[in-house]
């Protein structure tokens, strides 16, 4: 059975989501693909009444699902931005703007930056690095080869090789 990825909000190094797995002795550490990523959206030329939680939730959850917001959106101490902690997939579009009407008919125009974009190489799914950049040639795609199909040693059989016929002079 495949285990799941931990993935926790807390788990983040350098603002990047960290996968933790359970180590066992004498079983391998296994590499995750990962399914939703947490990232950090700062959303700029936001009036100040749309900074609560309901706000915010249905907002970013037009980028991904909301998780919550950082200390200082929570205290209103720096208005420059919101920011908020959002779930997304990896191979998303990331918008890099929010529009929607409030409740007066006005156009409310938010922006939105990623402190960080989890990029994924399609050659081995990694995060953090894309194909052109991949370091781990054993892992590219083999077409031939269905994925996850394992490798079965059989015995080679070859028909059997007719009799040769005397060598001529
Ligand atoms: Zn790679």
């Amino acid at each position: 059975m495949q285990q799941k990825a931990l993935i926790s909000e807390q788990l983040m190094f350098d603002n990047k989501p960290v996968v933790v797995n359970e180590w066992k002795q004498g079983s391998e550490l296994v590499k995750h693909e990962l399914e939703y990523v947490p990232i950090w959206v700062k959303l700029s030329s936001l009036e100040l009444k749309f900074w609560g939680q309901t706000a915010l939730k249905k907002i970013s959850g037009l980028i991904g699902e909301y998780v919550r917001c950082d200390e200082a959106t929570q205290q209103k101490t720096l208005l420059d931005f919101a920011r908020v902690l959002v779930k997304v997939k990896p191979d998303q579009t990331y918008l890099d703007g929010i529009e929607f009407l409030d409740e007066k008919g006005k156009v409310q125009k938010i922006k939105a930056e990623y402190d960080w974009l989890p990029i994924h190489c399609t050659s081995c799914k990694g995060m953090g690095h894309l194909a052109v950049n991949c370091r781990k040639p054993t892992s590219k795609p083999n077409p031939a080869k269905p994925k996850g199909a394992k490798q079965v040693w059989r015995p080679v059989v070859r028909p059997q090789a007719p009799a040769r016929a005397p060598a001529t002079a």
